[in-house]
């Protein structure tokens, strides 16, 4: 029986990585520097895993950026516009096409330059971000950057024989994206090209003495059509015939094998790796179809979450596999890649952010080697004096967390137990309510102006927020200067001429971890990073007990703002689904349990702030769509779900008080009607890098209440012009009446500077006026 990871997280403990790489960037150390660096992180943590006990360590799953674009250049696939910079690069005879490989992450603006980047997605339904990988009808391909042979002999040299990780060429082809889609061209189409170059690759590892390969395909554990299938068995077949002493371990992640089972088990390779966190009940079928000669990899530690995992409970399902079809054939390890969590628990010192009672329920991937080779020796019964104090001890650690009473708050039971449809529905309908609000809140009858909340976060803003934390600011020295930034923001938006005004939300670090600090059964980290994307980490909070809050925490702040102005003020709070999906959460309980806590929580919020006299309140659920489900069976719950948490939270209110939402970072053409479902008064999304696509949508469907497309891309510092965002909204006119549609930027103003916020505001508050003459005059 062999133990392995399927990758280790590459920021390192002290986020090593993203120091490194925007130091080169800022050209504060070269190219030489920034691999010798990063080749001594890579040793660190190949040495780690292996002292840890584990008997395949994975290599090439370590970036510079991002995973899928290391495939990319691995297989030549660099789109035409980066090609001259690619060839200029290599005239330097640079080793590997540094530059090139950058530019192709974030774009390159200078001088010389001005080519944009590639796009960037989720990785599947996981907070990581990749590049999305281009790919044109006359595509060609070449085995060109050395990355994983180089990788396996830079392990080799620190005294770590690796298994590389790659990513099968079905799975690469379906993360892409065609380019142009004209004579039907779709990228499955490019396999028989992709296939050699895979074939090269394989054969070079096999040449320098590989043993297994990871080659991960986790679009087998999702719905495939006909072609993805016929594909997938062509792929494998071709290797099968080429390989001979090459052992190739085809990886599935985050979801089931289910109705694939069958051809997942009949591809002709040496291993299976499937995850039995997400999908415990596969086990059997795999067992039962699974080829004679194929090893399965049993993913009984999960690589996303961060509680210690039953290893008695694991140690029955590696028993199970091990009677059907004995240890020889069996690996263990983590479900997916360690990539999605936190480095390492023993950094977590501070017990006012991280209680020792709830830390001893956690494990971040240092944490997770140790519970995979013990689980080893626990099924293999080798457990020496030592370790079976250890496992006593962690599994003593996971009985009490299961029965702990720090989990349990009995007041929010009982208003769980009494949660009943009063709880999901305002008092009358949208169309009467709009006609109240119209009546209440003196707002223009069409195109009325507002933003999405935050305005811009300067150094100096952040400043305020740590020496308040480091108490060189008093909570009275604190306020007064928050005070002030809400009093001159609510002035500067008079000037602007903005409708319904915002405090500017800087008092905030970042929306989710703002509002779990004050919740009752939320817990943080100081150093518990996960990538993102490229060197951007996040930190989430943890969700380990019944959530409540105590006390109200924006009222204060916005009421202040309100006091400031005769215009309305919008209060503004993230939304349940948001907050959870954001977090890592409680798994002794559904994610809806949580979710609905989460939004009696809200709720409570929303009426303390209707108490206070804010007559519109914002919502924001950004992350609403990327907690649907990756398969297509599962999504109808999940959204049934979802839609009842953002209606706990936002319906307990009058129906003259006016409730917005906001939502970004996705498509949200497909669930539209669910996205209706949550009958808030005003919703405002994402649409402007799109020119609007999100608009189609509304040809099909009637969208019912006010909606507010974004005009104005707050991702980059240019300032749109009146007539790009008039433009904007007579498309806008086209599907939705004048009645319905609001004017805003797309997201949060945060990451703006100034200088291009004020001008971008008062182009738009133009656009919104001459809309109005013009729609008034015709
Ligand atoms: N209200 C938040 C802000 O303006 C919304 C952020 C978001 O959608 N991600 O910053
Ligand atoms: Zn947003």
């Amino acid at each position: 029986m062999l133990t392995h990871t399927l990758g280790f997280p590459r920021l390192g403990a002290q986020r090593d990585l993203k120091k490194l790489v925007e130091s080169y960037w800022k050209g504060e150390i070269d190219q030489s520097k920034l691999i010798q660096s990063t080749s001594a992180l890579k040793a660190v943590h190949w040495t780690q895993q292996k002292s840890a006990g584990i008997d395949l360590v994975p290599s090439n799953d370590f970036s510079l950026y991002d995973q899928v674009l290391d495939t990319a250049l691995l297989v030549g696939a660099i789109p035409d516009r980066y090609k001259d910079l690619y060839q200029s690069e290599q005239e330097k005879s640079t080793s590997y096409p540094i530059d090139t490989y950058f530019a192709m992450a974030r774009g390159l603006q200078d001088d010389k330059h001005d080519i944009p980047a590639m796009e960037m997605t989720k990785w599947f339904n996981t907070n990581y971000h990749y590049i999305v990988p281009e790919f044109s009808a006359d595509q060609e391909f070449e085995c060109l950057s050395t990355k994983i042979f180089d990788e396996y002999e830079e392990a080799q040299s620190v005294g770590v024989v690796t298994k590389p990780v790659l990513i099968g060429p079905v799975s690469f082809l379906l993360l892409g994206k065609e380019k142009d889609t004209s004579d039907g061209f779709h990228r499955l189409d490019l396999l028989d090209k992709l296939l050699p170059v895979y074939q090269e690759i394989l054969s070079k590892l096999q040449d320098k003495g590989v043993e297994w390969v990871q080659i991960e395909e986790p679009f087998l554990a999702l719905d495939l059509e006909d072609d993805a299938k016929i594909s997938f068995q062509k792929a494998y077949e071709t290797f099968h015939q080429d390989l001979d002493s090459l052992k190739l371990l085809l990886t599935t992640y985050f979801e089931g094998l289910s109705d694939n089972t069958a051809l997942a088990c009949g591809l002709p390779v040496d291993g299976l790796h499937i995850d039995l966190v997400n999908d415990p009940d596969q086990l059997g079928n795999v067992l039962d179809q699974l080829n004679e000669e194929t090893a399965l990899s049993l993913g009984l530690i999960d690589g996303r979450n961060i509680w210690k995992t039953d290893l008695q409970k694991a140690a029955a399902f590696v028993e199970k596999a091990k009677e059907k079809i004995g240890e020889d054939r069996l690996l263990i390890g983590s479900s997916c890649s360690l990539l999605h969590s936190p480095v390492d628990l023993d950094q977590e010192t501070d017990e006012t952010a991280l209680p020792a009672k709830v830390k001893r329920w956690m494990s971040f991937a240092k944490q997770k080697l140790g519970e995979i080779s013990l689980l080893k020796k626990l099924v293999a019964d080798e457990l020496s004096a030592d370790e079976k104090q250890k496992l006593e001890k962690h599994q003593a650690d996971v009985d009490d967390k299961r029965t702990s009473e720090l989990v349990n708050n009995p007041s929010v039971q009982s208003r769980m137990d009494n949660l009943d449809d009063s709880y999901l529905n305002r008092k009358q309908p949208f169309t009467e309510r709009q006609a109240v609000q119209k009546e209440h809140l003196n707002i223009p009858e069409t195109f009325p102006t507002t933003t999405i909340g935050s305005f811009p976060q300067t150094s100096e803003v952040r400043k305020w927020r740590a020496d308040y934390r480091k108490g060189v600011l008093s909570e009275d020295q604190y306020t007064e200067i928050i005070h002030k930034a809400i009093s001159e923001l609510i002035k500067t938006q008079e000037e602007i001429g903005l409708d319904v005004l915002v405090h500017g939300e800087f008092e905030r670090n970042d929306m989710v971890e703002y509002f779990g600090e004050h919740f009752s059964g939320f817990a943080f980290t100081r150093n518990g990073w996960v990538q993102s994307y490229g060197t951007r980490g996040v930190k989430p909070p943890i969700v380990y007990g019944d959530v409540h809050l105590p006390d109200p925490v924006t009222v204060p702040w916005s009421a202040y703002a309100q006091s400031q102005t005769d215009k309305l003020v919008k209060g503004m709070l993230t939304g349940p689904v948001t907050i959870l999906q954001w977090s890592f959460v409680r798994d002794d309980q559904p994610r809806s349990e949580t979710a609905k806590q989460i939004a009696l929580a809200i709720r409570d919020e929303v009426q303390d702030l209707e108490k206070a006299g804010i007559q519109i309140i914002q919502i924001d659920e950004p992350a609403f769509r990327e907690g649907l489900p990756l398969r297509l069976d599962k999504r109808e719950a999940y959204l049934t779900w979802a839609v009842d948490a953002f209606r706990i939270s936002s319906t307990g209110v009058e129906d003259k008080t006016q409730i917005h939402s906001h939502m970004c970072y996705s498509e949200f053409n497909d669930i539209i009607e669910h996205i209706a479902r949550l009958d808030a008064d005003v919703i405002s999304m994402e649409t402007s890098r799109s020119q609007m696509e999100l608009l189609d949508a509304f040809v099909q469907f009637d969208y019912p209440n006010e909606i507010g497309p974004g005009v104005y891309d707050i991702h980059s510092p240019r300032i749109p012009s009146t007539e790009e965002m008039v433009a904007l909204l007579e498309k806008a006119v086209e599907v939705l009446k004048p009645e319905q549609i609001w004017v805003n930027p797309d997201c949060g103003l945060k990451t703006r500077g100034w200088e291009e916020t004020i001008p971008s505001l008062k182009n738009m508050v133009q656009a919104a006026g001459k809309m109005r003459r013009e729609t008034v005059e015709s």
